[in-house]
Parts: C-alpha cells; sequence; structure tokens
C-alpha cells in the first residue's frame, strides 16, 4: 500500500462540530496508522460566510485535540489561480462551456418543468454553442446523459446512480468564483489525496465530483463517506439541543484525550474495547472497521469516560490538569488545602469545571449559609445534642486527618447506638451549608479542626431546641 494522503477540509463559517471533528480524526488516525500524511485545507471561497474567526476556531480546535496537520493550512481563497487554470483546460478541450442562459431564462425552465411535475434538468442549450458574446456567462461541466456512476464507498459499500439525473453541472459562477464541487476535486487531484474521508451529508456529491475527476483526467481517490451523528434523541446533532462545538467542550472541562477517545467510538469500533489510548488508536483505526450506521453521540458515556480519565490521575496530575480552571474560580491552586481538596472532589468530579466549582465549597472558612431545604430537613432538634456530643468527641483529635476522624466517628455511633444516617447528613449541612460534598472525614481534614468543630457547635446551636 502506498502512504495514504487525507485531509480534512472545513468550510469556516461557524464553529468546529464535533461531527467534523470526528471526521477529521478518522482522516488523521488513517494517516497515523499507515505512515501517510494528514492535510488541512480550509475551504473558504465562499467569502460571505467564511470568516477569520471561524479559521482561528477550527485551528485552535485541532491543536487543543492533537490533530496537528502535516501540511497546510491550506486556504482555497489563496488557490484562485490554479482553479482558473484548470477551467480554461477543460474550456479548451471542450470538455466544459459557458452558458450565456439567464438566471430568469433558467428560473422560468425550472417553473415549466414543476408544472408538469418533472424534475428539473438544465436542458443544455449552450453545450454546443460556438459563438462568444459578450454577455455574463457561468461555465458547465459536459457530464454524461447517459449511464451510471458507481462509488465503491469504504463505508457505505456499492452505490450506483444514474447519470441522467445531474445537470451540466456549474464549474463556476458569472463573477468567475469557482464552486465547492470543482475546487474540491482540484485540490484534491493536485495535493494527490488518495482517501477522501467525510462525512455522508456529502455523498449526493460524490457522483458529480467522479465525473469531474475524469474530465480532468486524473485517476480516482477512495471515498469514504461517515455516517452521520445523532443525539440521544435520535435526532442529529444540533447546536439547538446539544453542546456541539469542539471548543465547548474543552471550556466545560473535558479533557482532549476524552474527546478523541469518545469522538472515534462514534462509527468505529474495535470489537467490544471501549477504551482506548491515542497510541493504540493510532495502531488499530482503519476505515474498513467504521459502521454505515448513524452513531449516537451519548452524553452520559462522554460523562462517564472523562470522570474515568480525571481518576486515573495522580491528584497532584489532575491539580496541574484543571489549573485554569480553578483560576477562573478565583482560586489559587498552589494554596495549601487545594491538592487535599481536589483528592477527596476527585472521586466525583467529571470535568474540570465540575472540580474547580466544587473547591469552592473550601475557600470560606466563616459560618455558613443553610439551603433552606437541607437545613429543614437534617438540622432537627436531636441535632443539638448529636452534634455537640460529636463535637465533643472530634475535639479529642489531634491528628485531624480523615482516617482517625473516621474511626473516632465510628466508635462514637457505635457506643450511642447510632448509625452514621443519624449524623452523616446533618454533619454535612454543618459543614457545607448542603448536602452534597466529597467524604465528610475529607471535608474536616480540609477545614482543619478549628472550623470543623465551630460549624458543627454553630448547626447544634441553630437547630430548633425542645420547647
Ligand atoms: N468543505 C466541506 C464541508 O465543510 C467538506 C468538503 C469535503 O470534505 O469534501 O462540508
Amino acid at each position: 500500500m502506498t502512504a495514504p494522503r487525507v485531509r480534512f477540509a472545513p468550510s469556516p463559517t461557524g464553529d468546529l462540530h464535533v461531527g467534523s471533528v470526528r471526521a477529521s480524526l478518522f482522516n488523521w488516525l488513517y494517516a497515523r496508522r499507515f505512515g501517510g500524511t494528514f492535510i488541512l485545507r480550509i475551504e473558504d471561497t465562499d467569502r460571505a460566510r467564511s470568516t477569520d474567526e471561524s479559521t482561528n476556531v477550527i485551528l485552535e480546535g485541532m491543536r487543543w485535540i492533537g490533530m496537528e496537520p502535516d501540511e497546510g493550512p491550506f486556504f482555497q481563497s489563496q488557490r484562485g489561480d490554479l482553479y482558473r487554470a484548470r477551467l480554461d483546460e477543460l474550456l479548451d478541450a471542450r470538455k466544459a462551456y459557458r452558458c450565456y442562459c439567464t438566471k430568469d431564462e433558467v428560473a422560468a425552465k425550472r417553473a415549466d418543468a414543476e408544472r408538469q411535475k418533472k424534475l428539473y434538468r438544465y436542458d443544455r442549450t449552450c453545450r454546443d454553442r460556438t459563438d462568444a458574446p459578450d454577455l455574463p456567462f457561468v461555465v458547465r461541466a459536459k457530464l454524461p446523459e447517459e449511464g451510471t456512476v458507481v462509488i465503491d464507498d469504504l463505508v457505505k459499500g456499492r452505490v450506483e446512480v444514474r447519470n441522467d439525473q445531474f445537470d451540466d453541472l456549474i464549474l463556476a459562477r458569472q463573477d468567475g468564483s469557482p464552486v465547492y464541487n470543482f475546487t474540491v476535486v482540484v485540490d484534491d487531484i493536485d495535493m494527490q489525496i488518495t482517501h477522501v474521508v467525510r462525512g455522508d451529508d456529502h455523498l449526493n456529491n460524490t457522483p458529480k465530483q467522479i465525473h469531474l475527476y475524469s474530465l480532468l483526467g486524473a485517476p480516482l481517490p477512495a471515498f469514504a463517506h461517515l455516517p452521520m451523528v445523532h443525539g440521544a434523541n435520535g435526532k442529529k446533532l444540533s447546536k439547538r439541543d446539544n453542546v456541539v462545538s469542539i471548543l465547548q467542550f474543552r471550556d466545560l472541562g473535558y479533557l482532549p484525550e476524552t474527546m478523541l477517545t469518545f469522538l472515534v467510538r462514534l462509527g468505529w469500533a474495535h470489537g467490544d474495547q471501549e477504551q482506548f489510548t491515542v497510541e493504540e488508536l493510532t495502531q488499530l483505526f482503519d476505515l474498513k472497521d467504521v459502521r454505515p450506521s448513524a452513531a449516537v453521540f451519548d452524553e452520559k458515556k462522554l460523562d462517564w469516560l472523562n470522570g474515568f480519565k480525571l481518576r486515573e490521575m495522580t491528584p497532584a496530575a489532575l491539580r496541574d490538569r484543571a489549573r485554569t480552571f480553578i483560576e477562573a474560580v478565583g482560586i489559587d491552586p498552589e494554596t495549601t488545602w487545594v491538592l487535599r481538596a481536589v483528592e477527596a472532589l476527585q472521586p466525583r468530579a467529571n470535568t474540570l469545571l465540575q472540580l474547580a466549582k466544587g473547591l469552592r465549597m473550601f475557600t470560606d472558612r466563616g459560618p455558613v449559609t443553610y439551603d433552606e431545604k437541607a437545613a429543614r430537613k437534617f438540622l432537627k432538634e436531636e441535632q443539638r445534642e448529636r452534634l455537640t456530643l460529636l463535637a465533643d468527641r472530634l475535639a479529642e483529635i489531634d491528628d485531624f486527618q480523615a482516617p482517625a476522624l473516621e474511626a473516632a466517628t465510628m466508635a462514637f455511633l457505635e457506643e450511642h447506638e447510632w448509625k452514621m444516617k443519624h449524623v452523616g447528613q446533618p454533619c454535612r449541612v454543618a459543614l457545607v451549608g448542603g448536602t452534597v460534598s466529597p467524604s465528610l472525614f475529607d471535608v474536616m481534614e480540609i477545614f482543619g479542626k478549628d472550623v470543623s468543630l465551630a460549624r458543627l457547635r454553630a448547626a447544634a446551636a441553630f437547630a430548633p431546641s425542645e420547647e
């Protein structure tokens, strides 16, 4: 096998969608696996919709996830000379022609076809025209009128399309600007792309593009059209219902390696294996293992996977990965208690953002404001005695660390014939004001003796007295 040359060819017209990242990833992994070249080409010929901001988002997203191109980025907006040269060649060879039909004429013919309930196709009026009037024109390709075109798709299998469905394809508009189907083929030929791997929303363009390869006298690449990505609701992932921008996932505190290993599983599988390292993927990935049916973006699974990866780290590594998130909630990551608190939060946090937000419960060491509902439910009159007795007992501990605190609390419960449920949640409300926190003993250790005891006693005092 010759080394593959593959490309990711986004149009910079918005966010970098996770579906596009997945397409890019399949290209990138395929190149890595088979010692090939991964090319980035920004398809910015639509000047009205393309923005530099979107280009930057694409570059940033790819850098974040670790998919640096081996060649590029190339910009179609800078390749006009090449497209014009290819267009002239086709015109000279009479494989393309100037079409002078006006928009109004075409619209009238289209309306006519619609009235007759026929599929509209351009009637090729200008195909054999030999004069060259000084009028605006579009350039059209002479496409075959009969026969079929076959796509041997690596994912979809054999797809056959009849040629009589196609118009003589417009290659360049009246203002001279080349259209997507033309630039994409010219570039894929020029960049010697061996495998075109992209979303199956492009499958209907492929037959037209295959004809253009033939007109341009170039061999066909292999095609692989990837299934759409659906949300859990079974509908196409959309901005309205889902988080779809890769940088938004970054900002929510997902790890790039999570996104990478999660996205690759959207349509690709290696037996039943769920977990992969990036290294493993570059040794295992193959287009032939991509499934043709729609893939489902399961947000719960993503959370689980990210949490799993967070829990694999040492607390110090996790703190370092979460550094910018911790700073963003106003905490200096080097503060002494932070590392211990990261360790305490690690079993529950699924994202770096959740982790950082979780740290906030430890910043304030003064009196606690109780969540009203939690206080009503858990700081009842019996807690006056229980929390006071517990505080008295814990006051005897010098080594105020979680294991010692846990042992003392257990002994205390046994003596009084109480269960954890009799003091667990009340203690939590006493310490952090609400019902969600890491393990109580971790929390007490992080707050230290003075703050913890003060809070237990304050909650005891807060609980209503009997009379
Ligand atoms: N620029 C096209 C898009 O963003 C992709 C073209 C291709 O991969 O052939 O949809």
